[in-house]
């Protein structure tokens, strides 16, 4: 941070103290990764100094001959790791490519299914207290008993209400996602079926998860989660497809103008990135590491929703403690795990309190971290919310911490 240090120490003082704490913590947020050196150096780059609003070889500024070759490396490798026809590589986050894609597929009031905010959807999938709930009709669907998706009670909410979209994908949900059968549903309905991967885009592009791409109309993503690029989102579907709703048009100049360049060519890299043998590696650790914390922690006392976890995260139930999910995150946090509350299906309890708490493991498989610690991480979380030893806990973390130092 030299450079920063210079001209703006308490920009650099605080961006220190965030780089130690996610040195000394564990990162335990199931969205969250840690991109290379590489994509974080295409990030703070020059390339923030350009406007390109339009696309590669149609813009609106001259001067554009080499972002259009950053962008179109993007959208080259973005179609050849997923297996798509067309892709747009512009949307400044997962929220805007969702945005993006109702802006094109619907008109204001039109009906749409997304999954239940309290089940494990995303906000941007119909909350009210989001654009989608507010300018469309949204009818959510959830999770049964077991904390699986009931897609015989999605079918029976679509053949009443009729959606013309539904949006399949999720922020909290473990399990694996059926796309094929959501297809079904929405082509016995006469609706479009959405899949927004954001949370599993890295293991569909190992070919560990079920790809959308074949049966979803149009497929959006973050890149930022298991993908482990910059922050951002993209949007996929086929040349059919986009020939009727031009998704291009709907980015810009629908909701967006100048895209980030810099931000492109983070993803430029991170895509090549994931087109490397190793890749697939890291994403397969994801999993069974996922899995290995998941054994590890039911072991120990905790109640996993739908019992276990098919990905590269998990829902802990709390209920059963009598703890809540925010005096959980906070516990953690002093011992230096990272969390977030989150309502499991049915919580009795506000979104603000929760009666859960969200793990994922891809950023410590990223560091380094494998099955054995998963082990020693359960006993650091059991150490911290179960025994009350915070001296036990601490000292856990450190072992994995020191193990495998963040940007070594
Ligand atoms: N879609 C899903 C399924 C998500 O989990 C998220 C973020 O958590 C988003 C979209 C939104 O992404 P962003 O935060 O980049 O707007």
């Amino acid at each position: 941070f030299d450079e920063i240090t210079k001209v703006d120490p308490e920009v650099a003082a605080a961006m220190t103290d965030e780089l130690n704490r996610q040195n000394n913590n564990l990162e335990l947020i199931a969205s969250e990764n840690i991109v290379s050196k590489a994509v974080m150096a295409a990030m703070g780059s020059h390339l923030t100094n350009k406007y390109a609003e339009g696309y590669p070889g149609k813009r609106y500024y001259g001067g554009c001959q080499y972002v259009d070759v950053v962008e179109d490396l993007a959208r080259e490798r973005a179609k050849e790791l997923f297996g798509c026809e067309y892709v747009n590589v512009q949307p400044h986050s997962g929220a805007q490519a969702n945005m993006a894609v109702f802006f094109a597929i619907l008109n204001p009031g039109d009906t749409f299914m997304g999954m239940n905010l309290d089940h494990g959807g995303h906000l941007t999938h119909g909350s009210p207290v989001n654009m989608s709930g507010k300018y469309f009709h949204c009818v959510p669907y959830g999770v049964n008993d077991d904390g699986f998706i009931d897609y015989d009670k999605v079918l029976e909410i679509a053949k009443e209400c009729k959606p013309k979209l539904i949006v399949a994908g999720a922020s909290a949900y473990a399990r694996a996602i059926d796309f094929k059968r959501f297809r079904e549903i929405a082509d016995e309905v006469g609706a479009y079926l959405m899949v927004d991967m954001a949370h599993i885009a890295g293991l569909v592009a190992a070919g560990l998860h079920m790809s959308p791409i074949p049966y979803a109309h149009v497929t959006t993503t973050t890149t930022h989660k298991t993908l482990r690029g910059p922050r951002g989102g993209m949007i996929m579907c086929s040349n059919e497809i986009n020939e009727k709703f031009n998704f291009n048009k709907a980015v810009f100049p629908g909701i967006q103008g100048g895209p980030l360049m810099h931000v492109i060519a983070g993803k430029a890299v991170c895509l090549k990135e994931a087109l490397q043998p190793e890749y697939k590696e890291y994403q397969a650790q994801v999993v069974k590491n996922a899995a290995a914390l998941a054994s590890a922690l039911m072991a120990r006392g905790f109640n996993i929703v739908s019992g276990g976890t098919d990905n590269h995260l998990m829902l802990v139930d709390l209920q059963n403690l009598d703890r809540t999910g925010k005096e959980v995150e906070k516990l953690l946090d002093e011992v230096h795990i990272t969390v977030n509350k989150n309502t499991v299906p049915n919580d009795p309890k506000s979104p603000f309190v929760t009666s859960g708490i969200r793990i994922g493991t891809p950023a410590v498989t990223t560091r380094g971290a494998n099955e054995a610690d998963m082990e020693t991480i359960a006993e650091a979380i059991k150490a911290a919310v179960i025994d009350n030893d915070k001296a036990k806990a601490e000292a856990l973390v450190k072992s994995i911490v020191e193990k495998y130092p963040l940007y070594a």
